[in-house]
């Protein structure tokens, strides 16, 4: 010791000083501790040694923060200031690396670190091949003793046969069958880890080898959890970590845009986060880590979209609700809410009372009574001297909207209309000069509310029916004065889903149909019992009721030959049914011809509709009793469920046939959901689990995330968790103007922009 210059002393010290600050100040880089080295190395540096004294003792921020220091003094580089835009050339990546990473689409120190692991194997505890049982799969590592390639005289089978010590002293041969190239990847002496099924036969052990890896020197492939992520051809797995092991390893501590929040909301660091998601110490600390970077993913999300739609904070009306109010509503009624009427209720008038402009998604399976409670809202708002509009999808729709208001108001005193395309010229501008004069206190109607011409005197609350139907730009018009917004939807999105889809509107669930209303009895019919259903059908004609049958649409934008098929049903069930009145409903005809075909149907002009998928959602007719899907494997669960809505709506008994147009067990168990439950929602999280959130229909499909970790079936509570936050955080600094969220304004726009939303208001 005493020989060694001052400068070999330097350097004897600043190494380990570069490691601990790359392994993150955890020390166990090591042997005995860092503190220890440093008294002893240190002597020429008295300052290095005051900066480290205590060091085991010490926070990590404050181990981390004294490093750097250290190394300063020693002359070390000056840390790197990382940021996740850093290209990853700056991180010591050599071009080869780095046009590899490029293969796999990444290029910053953000791409690659954000890259996660697919999965994780567990290689902490390596077995000896002697333990493992004959026939069992496992992983182990072996040390190359020799290797032979053997060709067999039959058939010129190839075998590579290598002979293995594992670290106990065990001898095993790995075999390879038919894969000759292995020969030459394998070195006589080096280390190798290997997986596959172990066979055992008198004293010999062998292993058919699956796959292996190089353990190449570094402790990244054994000994740990390792991560195994999306690999490519000449782009590895030991690669892989060795490149992300780098990156982290050149950076001492790696920026946290919610430094300022995470350990109130109990989240770990980002550094902790994605050193732990790549390479987990243990899987304890991996599911913290996993669980911070899910809810960043969705604390992104949201703030992107809290941004876009201009603030969740924007004012409204404020709306003065009066007990006496509510009772008089509920006197006029003829049944009483149900609970989750009531609860929906108090929280669609909590928001009209407040000043923030409401913005709030009513879901409910067809006939849980949303229009009940949107009749509430707006007797409250025609009691506050303003006006309210309802705005259906189709004509249809707002006439029965329309009566039924006009059932639950008139006897209030509430002054109604009803504006629709097809009405006289005469009847609109009556109805028109109503509205400006505001002598109409709740007008019903169809896009004909946001035609050219259309004045309201003070709209205070606008209710949409059916929202998806909308375009934003039409919504947009009806929202000029900014009423207080109420949407209603029967599409059973998961809660979870919805809430992220829809951003900034809140949401709230009728999650229970009025009672004594029978649920559709539901049976799946193979292709060969077809007829059965349409016998059936027979049988319910006779009784006077009404049955829909509907074919599925083939792809979107062949409308002609979906037309064929539906009309060759047509065709088919004439001859079957010759006593049977049938009428046909596609998805050529104008909205008005649509309209004028459901008309006839609710009048009972006919008993059969055959229809493809474009029944309207939501239309009464209380005389059909019987659905029959024709092929119901191509509908989605949720739609499906949304389709037997339609019968049963008049009281009488009602039944939904499946036809299963192909059999697979897995179609069946699908359809099976619908035979068992008739919980919308249920039902469509059983979709998203069965079918994966990509396949949802009726959803735009650029409006679904693209979540790397996330799963929007199950991530219910991290989402309002972030989503509680996101709010929080704007609401302090509504444009993330302040210097403190630069890095975060920074995160959503890198990492956000791959995410398209669905627009709010
Ligand atoms: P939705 O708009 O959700 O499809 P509606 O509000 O149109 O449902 O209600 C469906 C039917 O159920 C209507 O005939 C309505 O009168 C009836 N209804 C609504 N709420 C109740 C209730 N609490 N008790 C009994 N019947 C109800
Ligand atoms: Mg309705």
């Amino acid at each position: 010791m005493g020989r060694m210059t001052r400068e070999e002393q330097r350097l004897r010290l600043l190494k380990p000083l570069e490691r601990e600050l790359a392994d993150g100040g955890h020390d166990r880089v090591v042997a005995g501790g860092l503190e220890r080295l440093v008294q002893n190395l240190g002597q020429p540096f008295p300052e290095v040694r005051r900066l480290l004294a205590g060091y085991r003792t010490m926070e990590p921020e404050t181990r981390l923060t004294r490093l750097q220091q250290a190394i300063q003094l020693l002359g070390g580089p000056p840390p790197l200031r990382p940021s996740f835009d850093t290209p990853l050339e700056a991180l010591g990546l050599g071009p080869g690396s780095r046009r590899k990473l490029a293969a796999l689409g990444l290029r910053s120190l953000r791409d690659l670190l954000h890259y996660y692991p697919r999965r994780y194997e567990d290689r902490r505890l390596l077995r000896s091949v002697r333990e493992v049982e004959d026939g069992a799969k496992a992983t182990v590592v072996g040390r190359v003793l020799s290797r032979e390639l053997v060709k067999t005289p039959k058939k010129g089978m190839q075998l590579v046969q290598v002979r293995f010590v594992d670290a106990w002293g065990w001898r095993f041969t790995g075999v390879w069958f038919n894969q000759p190239w292995v020969f030459k990847q394998v070195a006589e002496g080096a280390s190798l880890v290997l997986t596959g099924r172990v066979q055992k036969r008198g004293g010999a052990i062998s292993m058919n080898v699956e796959y292996f890896e190089d353990e190449g020197g570094e402790s990244l492939s054994t000994g740990r959890i390792v991560p195994v992520y999306a690999a490519k051809e000449g782009v590895g797995q030991a690669f892989l970590r060795r490149a992300v092991w780098q990156a982290l390893a050149s950076l001492p501590q790696l920026p946290d845009p919610l430094a300022a929040y995470a350990p109130a909301q109990g989240l770990p660091s980002l550094d902790f986060a994605l050193r732990q998601a790549h390479f987990p110490e243990s899987e304890e600390a991996l599911q913290k880590a996993l669980h911070r970077l899910k809810f960043d993913e969705y604390l992104l999300l949201e703030l992107k979209v809290m941004l876009e739609s201009g603030g969740s904070a924007l004012l409204g009306r404020s709306f003065r609700v009066s007990p006496g109010m509510l009772e008089r509503f509920r006197a006029a009624l003829p049944f009483p809410l149900t609970r989750a009427q009531e609860r929906v209720l108090a929280e669609v008038l909590a928001d009209m009372q407040s000043e923030r402009q409401m913005a709030r998604l009513v879901q409910g399976d067809v006939g849980s009574g949303k229009t009940v409670v949107a009749a509430a809202a707006l007797y409250v708002a025609a009691e506050n001297g303003v006006q309210g509009a309802l705005m259906a999808p189709t004509e249809i729709l707002a006439k029965q909207h329309f009566d039924s208001l006009t059932r639950y108001l008139y006897p209030l005193g509430v002054r109604l209309d009803l504006l629709v395309g097809s009405m006289g010229q005469g009847e609109k501008k009556a109805v028109l000069e109503r509205l400006r004069s505001g002598e109409t206190q709740v007008v019903v109607g169809t896009h004909a509310l946001i035609q050219e011409g259309v004045e309201f005197f003070d709209l205070g609350l606008a209710v949409i029916d059916e929202e998806h139907r909308f375009g934003v730009l039409q919504r947009r018009r009806l929202l000029g004065q900014r009423p207080d917004v109420l949407v209603m939807s029967a599409t059973p999105i998961p809660r979870s889903l919805a809430l992220t889809l829809y951003g900034d509107l809140e949401i709230s669930q009728i999650d229970e149909l009025p009672p004594g209303r029978q649920p559709v009895r539901t049976r799946i019919l193979g292709q060969k019992s077809r007829l059965q259903a349409y016998a059936f059908a027979r049988q319910e004609v006779r009784k006077g009721h009404q049955v829909f049958v509907v074919t599925p649409m083939i792809e979107e934008g062949e409308a002609a030959l979906e037309l064929a098929a539906a009309t060759r049903l047509r065709e088919e069930l004439e001859r079957l049914l010759p006593e049977v009145r049938i009428d046909l409903l596609h998805g050529r005809m104008r909205p008005e011809e649509k309209d004028q075909v459901m008309e006839r149907f609710r009048r009972g002009e006919f008993d059969l509709l055959v229809s493809t998928t474009v029944i309207e959602v939501g239309v009464d007719i209380p005389r059909a009793t019987l659905m029959i899907v024709e092929n119901a494997e191509r509908f989605g669960l949720a739609q499906l469920h949304q389709l037997r809505g339609r019968v049963g709506r008049g009281g009488l008994e009602a039944y939904c046939i499946l036809i299963a147009g192909e059999a697979s067990k897995r179609t069946l168990e699908r359809l099976r959901v619908l035979e068992s439950s008739n919980d919308g929602f249920y039902i469509a999280e059983q979709d998203l689990k069965l079918r994966g959130p990509g396949e949802l229909r009726g959803l735009r499909q650029s409006g679904m995330p693209d979540l790397k970790l996330g799963d929007l079936a199950s991530d219910q509570a991290i989402i309002e968790q972030s989503r509680a936050l996101a709010q929080a955080i704007l609401a302090a600094d509504p444009y993330l103007s302040d210097p403190k969220h630069a890095l975060l304004k920074r995160e959503i726009q890198a990492r956000a922009e791959a995410i398209g939303f669905r627009e709010v208001i």
